[in-house]
């Protein structure tokens, strides 16, 4: 005779966002769960699973029966910041063909809208002007992925499909990589790809590693007048390089999602810089129902033995 699973009991803990947006996927996903979201947890004892977007630091040290560490979205950098995180326990990212979607819109978007003056064009729109800007194939415009995971990697083929030369970046080599896109590795390659950027998308996870990675030095190796696109982490840009970068003519525009304080301050001069195009942190969002689908579906493997899905691998950080 098989045993009733007993009721999950899941804690949906942020700092900065009303976690209870969550509440109907998994109980659509779950019939009779036990949620607990905001300031009265109940019994801390009770939490099987916490699924964390900036959760309070410390929190989940606190539960003594915590099986699982899920992290709301496909970054895990803020819960890695928590130096109380239980790093025995599994620590899962949800990876959804929905997410890799929406960032391709929005780099497709991001490196056209650039690459064909579209900013140009609004304005010219709104001032009655008629007014050709140059035309340039694709065919002529490279496109360089630093960060060659599920969503680079979708982005890389995106814009391929489109005629964009596309070349991507990654820590290992890839064997599995379409005809169309080129790859490099490692910090030996970093220049050679760099050097072939006129757009440079960074995709990378937010590590040890990567901390900085979009400062002078990698600005100096891309062509002159070359145009990126954060869509990493705020902390992924020296904000004191861009401007002087833009100044100097090395970069030609930035298109920025994440910044290391967000809200971006009103008061910040990125706001204010035409060659700067801010958007708040919006490039993509995970489907709540995968969120809850994922955090149930790995909960069940870490109770059954078997391994939960995209778990990080906490030595690499991501
Ligand atoms: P993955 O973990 O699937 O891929 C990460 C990629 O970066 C891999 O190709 C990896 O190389 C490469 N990489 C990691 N460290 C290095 C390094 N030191 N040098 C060179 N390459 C490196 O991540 P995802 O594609 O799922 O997500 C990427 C990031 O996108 C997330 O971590 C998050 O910060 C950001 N993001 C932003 C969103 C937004 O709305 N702005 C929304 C969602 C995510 P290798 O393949 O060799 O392991």
């Amino acid at each position: 005779m098989t045993r009733a699973k007993p009721t999950p009991c899941i804690a949906l803990l942020s700092e900065v966002l009303d976690m209870r947006y969550l509440t109907a996927a998994f109980q659509e996903t779950c019939p009779g769960i036990d949620l607990r979201a905001g300031t009265d947890l109940g019994a801390l004892e009770d939490i099987d699973a916490a699924v964390c977007w900036f959760a309070p630091p410390g929190l989940t040290a606190k539960m003594p029966n915590l099986q699982l560490v899920q992290s709301l979205a496909a970054g895990v950098d803020h819960l890695l910041a928590d130096p109380e995180l239980p790093r025995a326990l599994p620590l899962c990212r949800v990876v959804d063909d929905t997410m890799a979607a929406g960032m391709n819109a929005y780099v497709t978007w991001a490196v056209v809208q650039q690459h064909r003056h579209m900013r140009g064009y609004v304005a010219d729109s709104a001032a009655a002007r008629w007014q050709e800007r140059p035309i340039t194939s694709p065919r002529g415009h490279r496109v360089g992925i630093a960060g060659l995971g599920a969503l680079g990697m979708a982005c890389a083929r995106a814009l391929a499909a489109i005629g964009y030369p596309v070349r991507g970046w990654s820590r290992s080599v890839k064997t599995d990589l379409p005809a169309d896109v080129t790859g490099f590795h490692g910090e030996a390659q970093l220049g050679e790809f760099l050097s072939g950027c006129d757009t440079l998308v960074c995709l990378l996870p937010l590590t040890d590693a990567t901390r900085g990675f979009l400062d002078a030095e990698t600005f100096a190796q891309l062509p002159r007048g070359a145009h990126l696109i954060n869509v990493g982490r705020g902390d992924h840009l020296v904000e004191a390089d861009l401007l002087p970068a833009l100044d100097s003519g090395q970069l030609g525009a930035a298109t920025l999602d994440a910044f290391s304080h967000e809200p971006l301050p009103a008061t910040h001069p990125f706001w204010r810089d035409p060659r700067v195009l801010v958007t708040p942190h919006v490039a993509t969002r995970t489907d709540r129902r995968v969120i809850a689908q994922q955090t149930l579906a790995n909960l069940s493997a870490v109770q059954e033995g078997r391994r939960p899905m995209n778990q990080v691998d906490l030595t690499r950080g991501y």
